[in-house]
C-alpha cells in the first residue's frame, strides 16, 4: 500500500470511530436487553464477535443484559437421551422429563457457553437463570404443552445488583411457578419482560433473518421502521409467522410499558451489535415507541 492509501485508510478508520463519540454518550448508563438467538448463536465465529460486541458495550458505560433461548440445543440434547421433541402450535410439549432436559441445555450448557465466550474478552458476564433470586415467576400456558410457562412477573433486583457492579448478567430463561416448579419459557417473552422491568433503553432481538417482513416469504416487504401502532397491525394482518410472533408481541409490551426502542437484527452479520449502536448505518427493522 503507498503512504497515502496507508493515510487516508487510517483516516477512515479514524473517522469510524469519531463518529461513535455521540452515539457512546447517548447510551452510558443505559440499560439494553439483548434477546441472542438460538440460531443465531450457533456460528462459533458469530459467538466471539457478539461477546466481543458486548464487553465493548461494557467498557464504553453501557449496561448490557443479555437473554438467551436454546430450542436447538434442547432439541439436540433430547435427541441424544433418546427422547423424541414434539411440538403443538410451534412449542414444545415439556414433560417433567423434558424440564430436566431443558434445564441441563440452557442453565448447564448454553448459558456457560455464552458466559464462557463473553469472559474470554473481559470478566464481565454472570451467568443466572430465572430460578436465581426470584427472577421469572411464571404460571402454566396450556395443560397440553406440560411445563410451559407465560412469565406473570419479573423481579429485577439480582439483575439491578449485578448491573450496578458494572457486570454483564446472561440470564437462561428457565422460570419457576409459585411452588417452585421449574418450567421452560420463551426467550422472547422473558428479553420483553426484562427489558420493561428494568426500563431498558432499548431492547435488541439477534435472529436469523435480516428483520420483520410484512409479508415472510416476499423479501421486498422488510419494514426497516415501525411503531408499535404498525407491529400491532401486522400481528393482526396474520402474515407473521412462527418464531416472530414471540418477538412482535413481546416487543409490543415492552414498548408499550415504557421502553423506548427496540430492534430486530440479523444475527448472521459480524458485529450487528456494533454497527447498530455506534454507527448510522440502519440494519434490520427499528420499532419506536
Ligand atoms: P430465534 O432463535 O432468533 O428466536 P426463531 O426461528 O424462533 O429464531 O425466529 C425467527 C424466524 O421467524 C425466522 O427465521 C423466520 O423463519 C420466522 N418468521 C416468521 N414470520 C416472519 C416475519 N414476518 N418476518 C421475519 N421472520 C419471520
Ligand atoms: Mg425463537
Amino acid at each position: 500500500m503507498s503512504e497515502d492509501a496507508r493515510l487516508r485508510d487510517a483516516g477512515e478508520k479514524a473517522a469510524i470511530l469519531a463518529e461513535a463519540l455521540p452515539y457512546i454518550r447517548e447510551f452510558a448508563g443505559r440499560t439494553i436487553v439483548i434477546k441472542y438467538g438460538g440460531h443465531a448463536m450457533e456460528d462459533p465465529a458469530l459467538a466471539d464477535l457478539f461477546a466481543q460486541d458486548v464487553v465493548l458495550m461494557r467498557l464504553v458505560g453501557m449496561n448490557p443484559v443479555v437473554v438467551h433461548g436454546g430450542g436447538p440445543q434442547i432439541s439436540e440434547l433430547m435427541r441424544r437421551l433418546g427422547k423424541e421433541p414434539e411440538f403443538v402450535d410451534g412449542l414444545r410439549v415439556t414433560d417433567a422429563e423434558t424440564v430436566d432436559i431443558v434445564r441441563m441445555a440452557l442453565v448447564g450448557k448454553v448459558n456457560r457457553e455464552v458466559v464462557g465466550s463473553v469472559n474470554r474478552h473481559g470478566s464481565y458476564a454472570v451467568g443466572l437463570s430465572g430460578e436465581d433470586a426470584g427472577l421469572i415467576t411464571v404460571e402454566p400456558r396450556d395443560p397440553r404443552l406440560g411445563f410451559v410457562g407465560n412469565v406473570v412477573e419479573i423481579a429485577p433486583a439480582i439483575l439491578e445488583r449485578i448491573i450496578r457492579e458494572e457486570l454483564i448478567p446472561v440470564v437462561a430463561t428457565v422460570g419457576v411457578d409459585n411452588d417452585g416448579q421449574a418450567y421452560n419459557v420463551n426467550a422472547d417473552a422473558v428479553a420483553g419482560a426484562i427489558a420493561l422491568a428494568l426500563g431498558a433503553e432499548k431492547l435488541v432481538y439477534l435472529t436469523d433473518v435480516t428483520g420483520i417482513y410484512a409479508d415472510f416469504g416476499d423479501e421486498g416487504s422488510l419494514i426497516p421502521q415501525t411503531d408499535a401502532e404498525g407491529l400491532e397491525q401486522l400481528l393482526e394482518s396474520g402474515k407473521v409467522g412462527e418464531g416472530m410472533i414471540p418477538k412482535v408481541q413481546s416487543c409490543l409490551d415492552a414498548l408499550r410499558g415504557g421502553v423506548h426502542r427496540a430492534h430486530v437484527l440479523d444475527g448472521r452479520i459480524p458485529h450487528a451489535l456494533l454497527l447498530e449502536f455506534f454507527t448510522r448505518e440502519g440494519i434490520g427493522t427499528m420499532v419506536e415507541q
